[in-house]
């Protein structure tokens, strides 16, 4: 059922003129991927979709697991590489259903990167002819630091891969892959480390990786995380990244969503999953810019845009009548894609422990360090407060 006869209002047809000259505006430095609100509360609902044997724990430390849903956008602030696991703009690299970028990190980075000698005087070659055993290099070099834009490797070690003696001052490894964005392969990756907390009985890491994976898998629930065009910023439609994921959800989650979405299932195929995700974010992109696009043609301009208070400031938010508006045309994507995201994050967590060899949880209790959980706490939330970012806001 598609609603674009629908319900509006007869005065909304006048002002595409002013709309253009107005509508680009927007602009709220406080939005984070889902908003608070909306990681906190995904979060604390996949709590309900485990198992009894996972319930207890989860549910015992809700409170830490919904908090901490946010930690990841607090990184941005301290360490330089974050950023990137939040988002791919695969529209970058292809379309749906991608069969040109690999699944696998290391050939999407063998693929994309260049290894670079530089001499003193400052003037740099292309060694990548020269490389003479590329998965060792990458193995014993790359891998470590793969998340990273520029790879600085040591002049020592790097001449055993190439053919030539070494007649440079320095090598680099130019990794412009990472910057489009490795959430996907991020994703597969930090789902081994929860596998690994399991497996050691880590209560503490647990619960870090539980509340950690949960943000990003919601974030790959967010089409405009899958995209070069993640503020609308290349379609005059600045600001549509908060007004979806967190003002919509802000107004409406609480009073019109059913967060209730089922047991947590597990999962065999992991790589598969988190690529499906993000195909299935993408395909509701065009929709999500569109509808957006429409409601902004359509509605009163001068009714869209209010001020409220945020923090002791005043900030020009979408009114809550053009938000609803814009949320009826998108006719429940939100809260599906939360519903889904809730769902997905029980059945990684389920499907680590299952891996792990289902340990006994409610023995690990006495293994929590409050003090360490409540320093690091400290130091992420004093990054954040010098409220310089590293990379993109989105
Ligand atoms: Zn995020």
């Amino acid at each position: 059922m598609k609603k674009r006869n629908s319900q509006l209002n007869p005065r909304m047809r006048w002002l595409t003129f002013s709309l253009l000259l107005f509508g680009s505006i927007v602009g709220l430095s406080f939005s984070v991927s889902w908003g608070f609100y909306g990681h906190r509360l995904i979060n604390k609902m996949a709590v309900f979709t485990l198992p009894p044997e996972m319930l207890g724990l989860y549910k015992r430390h809700i409170y830490y697991i919904s908090e901490h849903a946010v930690d990841p956008d607090k990184r941005r602030y301290a360490l330089k590489n974050e950023a990137y696991r939040h988002y791919i703009d695969i529209d970058h690299w292809d379309t749906i259903p991608f069969p040109n970028v690999p699944r696998d990190i290391k050939t999407a980075i063998l693929t994309h990167g260049t290894l670079v000698g530089i001499t003193t005087e400052k003037d740099s070659a292309d060694l990548s002819s020269q490389v003479v055993n590329i998965d060792s290099l990458y193995y014993d070099l790359l891998s470590m630091d793969r998340y990273s834009k520029v790879i600085e490797l040591d002049s020592e070690n790097v001449s055993v891969y190439l053919s030539h003696d070494p007649v440079y001052e320095e090598y680099l490894f130019l990794n412009p892959f990472v910057g489009y964005g490795v959430l996907p392969y991020f994703l597969e990756d930090y789902y081994h480390s929860l596998v690994r907390q399991f497996s050691g009985g880590n209560l503490q890491g647990i619960l870090r990786v539980s509340a950690d994976i949960g943000h990003y898998i919601s974030d790959a629930h967010v089409p405009l995380h899958t995209t070069v065009n993640y503020n609308g910023q290349l379609t005059n439609q600045l600001g549509i990244h908060a007004f979806w994921e967190s003002r919509l959800p802000e107004l409406f989650a609480e009073d019109r969503y059913d967060m209730v979405v089922g047991k947590a299932e597990y999962i065999e195929d992991k790589r598969t999953y988190f690529w499906d995700i993000i195909t299935d974010s993408h395909r509701l992109l065009a929709e999500v810019l569109e509808d957006e696009v429409y409601i902004k043609k359509n509605f009163p301009t001068d009714r869209q845009f209010c001020f409220d208070e945020r923090l002791e400031r005043t900030v020009r938010i979408q009114c809550k009548e053009y938000a609803a508006a814009y949320h009826n045309l998108l006719d429940g994507m939100v809260e599906k894609r939360m519903q889904d995201a809730i769902l997905a994050i029980g059945n990684l967590w389920y499907s680590a422990w299952i891996d792990a060899g289902q340990p006994d949880l409610d023995k690990l209790e006495q293994s929590l360090d409050k003090t360490k959980i409540s320093a690091e706490q400290e130091a992420l939330d004093k990054a954040r407060n010098q409220n310089k970012i590293f990379g993109r806001e989105h």
